[in-house]
Order: structure tokens, then sequence, then C-alpha cells
């Protein structure tokens, strides 16, 4: 009658017992607990003011006012980039591990249900079925299905794969490269043959007046760019053909759309160039 428990007794927990009731219930809810939300809040908002500070960099290199040319702070703008991808790589890791409890909860409510709740009677037989099963404990069992997760979705891959659809990486990614290189091609671009690229440079100059684009715009259907009011005055005039030498490609003005990179690459081009022209004015 006695419970008391002699000292030669194992009294060392098995290795595998379902998670208690009241346990079990957090970790059903743990998703919505608010240390989750809140991690993931505050990565945002760290992606969120570098995007703003790449921004206002930006602005401050354009900012026409300025008499003497800009000194780009290429330093400034890669650990910009670095930083972000450390965040992305952060908020991408958190999502990961909240997808495997998914999967770790569904399995774990399934036990719940099938198996005996631990306590003095089945104590025994979960010892017992240490020694024969190798089913882990709860914490073990979490690692372990998030190790094989991240092993299953491939992680390079899929992390290439967020940050090719990161609107906010590529656009930082995509400014720094321009404010540092605005007549290079973004690596991107360079797979595509298609762009009016000479020896690896872009150029900065509409293709009908040859001179340096004031508002570009680009074509939806052959990613050609020209000045606005040249293009449209071509098309008014019936010819609806794309004016690059080799290009047949039809253009309408339905096909244009603003080419915010370019007009990114002739300012700071000009702006950079500043200081060259005026001295070869004065000569
Ligand atoms: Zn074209």
């Amino acid at each position: 009658m006695s419970t008391e428990i002699s000292s030669d007794s194992d009294f060392s927990f098995p290795q595998y017992f379902p998670l208690h009731e009241s346990l079990s219930r957090k970790f059903e809810t743990i998703q919505t607990s608010s240390v989750q939300a809140q991690s993931m809040e505050l990565v945002d908002q760290a992606i969120q003011s570098l995007v703003k500070s790449t921004k206002q960099y930006t602005e401050f290199i354009l900012d026409g006012e300025r008499s003497t040319p800009v000194k780009i702070d290429e330093q400034l703008l890669s650990n910009n980039l670095k930083a972000l991808t450390n965040l992305l790589k952060t908020k991408y890791t958190l999502k990961n591990f909240n997808d495997s409890l998914q999967e770790s909860r569904s399995r774990i409510r399934q036990e719940s249900r099938t198996e005996q709740p631990l306590n003095l009677e089945t104590l025994q037989a979960y010892q017992n079925e240490s020694e024969t099963s190798d089913k882990r404990n709860f914490a073990d069992a979490v690692t372990s299905d998030y190790s094989q997760y991240i092993q299953l979705h491939n992680q390079q891959n899929s992390f290439n794969e967020l940050l090719r659809s990161s609107k906010d990486y590529q656009y930082v990614k995509n400014v720094s490269f321009i404010l540092s290189h605005p007549e290079e091609a973004l690596a991107d671009e360079v797979e595509d043959d298609e762009l009016a690229v000479e020896g690896g440079k872009v150029s900065l100059k509409d293709p009908i007046s040859l001179k340096y684009f004031e508002n570009p715009v680009k074509s939806r259907r052959c990613q050609h760019t020209y000045e606005q009011d040249n293009i449209l005055s071509r098309i008014g005039e019936g010819q609806n053909t794309c004016p690059i030498d080799g290009c047949r490609a039809n253009v309408s003005r339905q096909d244009l759309q603003p080419d915010e990179l370019m007009k990114l690459r002739v300012t700071v081009h000009l702006a950079v160039q500043h200081k060259k022209d005026s001295n070869i004015d004065r000569l």
C-alpha cells in the first residue's frame, strides 16, 4: 500500500514518454506566442530601417543642388547589403523553425491521442520500451525534426530563391551596385543578351537622340530603354518597331514603363562626372 519509492528502485525518467497534456496544449499554441511574433517583428523593423537608410543615402547622392562631385561610399553600401542579407537569413531561419514545429506538433498530437500518459503505473512500461525502441524525448525529437526539415528543404537553394524574390533585397542590391558602377550591367542582366550592353557597359544614352536619358522608359517586350518623348513621337508617326539595331520587337505606348534604374544610373553617372565635366569646360 506504500507508494514510497525504495532506494533501489529505478526512478530515472524513461528515454521516451508522451508530453504531459498541459504541456501538449502549450505546445499547440506556441506559434502564436508573443515571443515568436515579436522576434519576427523586430527583424522586419530592422529590414525596413536598412532599406530606408539606403533610400536616404541614394537621395543624398542624387541631390542636384550640390556643386562638387560626390564620392560614393562603397563600404557603407556593401555593409548595408551584408546586414540585410543576414537579417533575411534570420527571418528565413525563424520561418523554417516555425514550419518544422508545425510538423512536430502534428506528430505529437497524434502520439498524445494514442499513448498512455506517464504516471507511476505506466513508468515501468515506458522504461522497458526505452530499451527496445528508438523513440526520442520531446526536446531531442523537436531538434531532430528541425534538422531533418532543413535537410529536406535544400537550404542554400531556397534561401537564394528568397533573395531573388525579396523586393527589399533586390532594391538594396541593385541600388548599391548602380551607385558604385553606374555604367555596368547588373549581374542578372549579363545573362540577358538582348540588352543594350556595349563591351559590358550599359548605354546611358537614348538610342534615338544619343543624349543622356532624362525620362527613360523601358519596353516590356524587348527590355530596351528609350527617352520617353522620343519613343512616343516615333510611335505617333506610326513607327511601331524598336529603334535598336537588330531588334525587331514591336513597341506600343502600352508596352512602356518608367525605367527607374536607368534614371538612377544616369543621375549617379552625371553626379560623379560633375567635376570632370566642369574641368573640361574650363579647358
Ligand atoms: Zn528592342
